[in-house]
């Protein structure tokens, strides 16, 4: 049974410190010592203060950093933000001052080697640099997620597909989660991290991942080898069905978890958590799927007084759904497949997903019978 550890925290690095020594000494597959090439793969989605709890926080980062300079190891810290430069995020969320006279290096993910995930996904490009490294130190973000329910330890390595490839591979899964889900799940098993934690210091709850979230104090740090069963166990602690998060879903299917898991430490189950509201995107007779999804499944909108026309978000829709003038952006729903990744890009926090008038008056009167 994969154990899982769960330890309270706050971002105070004489806190942190010891409890990110302590987690990688317990869990870490790993033998880190003299001359292992360690790759750190936070969650840097996009420029974003600590705050904003859109990031792994960079003192979390840090500590881990610093396990394994002690032990004599070398340190990559990388990611492929979803928009912007990866210098501005880094400065953004804290890292150029957080790290400052750490001996470690700072690599945005830019080049892929083609690797054989399995069918129906046949050959990937992934990010050389994690398929490479000795060890890789995954570090999560605890938020949830419009599209995949919430994002945490699996998840995070979908950042090791380098820049533009990702939205390719949104646009490939089209309309079924379940589908990316085990894309995911297979990124996952083919960079093989040998630890994955996760912050959940400062979490996000709502319509995250991005700026349209809301951050949550949760008070804990998660972690353990196996990433399948730290998101498990953030499940049950958030009050969710581990069912709900289709990564776990499509891990169980594979048979890389069984759910059982072995949890230890400071697990206290949060109430009230607020969860993306989500439907069915595929329902109904399949020749009007298209026609339903339109009509009731939530779909991305802009708020015209926060949005800056920035353009990142038609630069980004893997669909080319989002078009626009010189007032507003505007969206074609045919088109949409709902994959909310324009939210989740969205520097502004302009976007939301929005129900529908007749996808709302369907899920209340689904509730109430
Ligand atoms: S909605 Fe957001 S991402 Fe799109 S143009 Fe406006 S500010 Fe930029
Ligand atoms: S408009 Fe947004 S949700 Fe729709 S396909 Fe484009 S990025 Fe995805």
């Amino acid at each position: 049974m994969d154990k899982v550890f769960f330890r309270k925290a706050e971002y105070d690095y004489t806190i942190l410190k010891p409890l990110l020594f302590e987690m990688i000494e317990s869990a870490c597959r790993a033998s880190i010592g003299k001359g292992t090439r360690v790759l750190i793969k936070p969650n840097l989605l996009l420029p974003a203060k600590p705050e904003a709890a859109v990031i792994t926080h960079p003192l979390v980062v840090k500590a881990a950093a610093e396990y394994v300079l002690e032990k004599g190891g070398t340190v990559k810290i990388s990611d492929s933000p979803a928009i912007s430069l990866f210098a501005k995020i880094l400065k953004d969320g804290g890292y150029r001052k957080a790290f400052h006279g750490l001996d470690v290096e700072f690599k945005e993910f830019k080049t892929s080697v083609k690797i054989d995930i399995g069918e129906p996904f046949g050959f990937i490009e992934i990010a050389k640099d994690a398929l490479e490294a000795d060890a890789v130190i995954n570090i999560a973000k605890l938020k949830t997620h419009a599209q995949m329910f919430l994002t945490l330890g699996v998840k995070n390595l979908f950042g090791c597909i380098v820049g533009l490839k990702k939205p390719e591979w949104h646009l490939r899964s089209g309309i079924d989660r379940e589908m990316f889900a085990r894309l995911i799940v297979r990124i996952h098993r083919a960079v093989s991290p040998q630890i994955t934690i996760v912050d959940g210091i400062l979490g996000m709850e709502g319509q995250g991942p991005g700026k349209g979230g809301t951050p949550r104090k949760i008070g804990v740090l998660v972690g353990g080898s196996s990433a399948f069963a730290v998101d498990v166990a953030i499940c049950r602690m958030l009050g969710a069905n581990p069912d709900q998060l289709p990564t776990n879903k499509a891990a169980k299917e594979l048979g890389l978890t069984g759910y059982d898991v072995d949890v230890t430490g400071d697990y206290e189950g949060i109430n009230n958590f607020v969860f993306p509201i989500q439907d069915t995107l595929t329902f109904g007779p399949r020749p009007i799927h298209r026609i339903l999804r339109k009509h009731l499944v939530q779909r991305p909108a802009a708020d015209k007084n926060l949005c800056k026309l920035c353009g990142e978000c038609w630069k980004y829709c893997p669909a080319k759904a989002i078009s626009h003038d010189k007032e507003k952006v505007s969206f074609d729903y045919d088109r949409c497949i709902r994959c909310y990744c324009c939210i989740e890009v969205c520097p502004e926090g302009a976007l939301k997903a929005v129900e529908t008038l007749p996808g709302k008056i369907i899920r209340r009167l689904l509730l109430t019978h």
